[in-house]
């Protein structure tokens, strides 16, 4: 059973142009080897990561953004 999430809550990240959920996230560094910064995706925007045509799914695990 899922836990009720606030919606500035840590939903995912966005690292290296790849997106990650927020267990998978977590462990990655604050910036990519571009110096790019690991960018948090919060529960009010993961609308933005989410489509009827298109799957976004974790880099590192596969799960899809619906699911997060
Ligand atoms: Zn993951």
């Amino acid at each position: 059973m899922r836990y009720y999430r606030h919606s500035f809550d840590v939903a995912g990240y966005v690292f290296h142009a790849d997106i990650y959920c927020a267990e998978c996230g977590e462990g990655l560094p604050e910036t990519d080897r571009e110096g790019n910064a690991k960018s948090v995706i919060f529960v009010d925007y993961l609308g933005e990561f989410t489509s009827d045509d298109i799957e976004y799914n974790c880099a590192t695990c596969g799960l899809a953004t619906t699911e997060w």
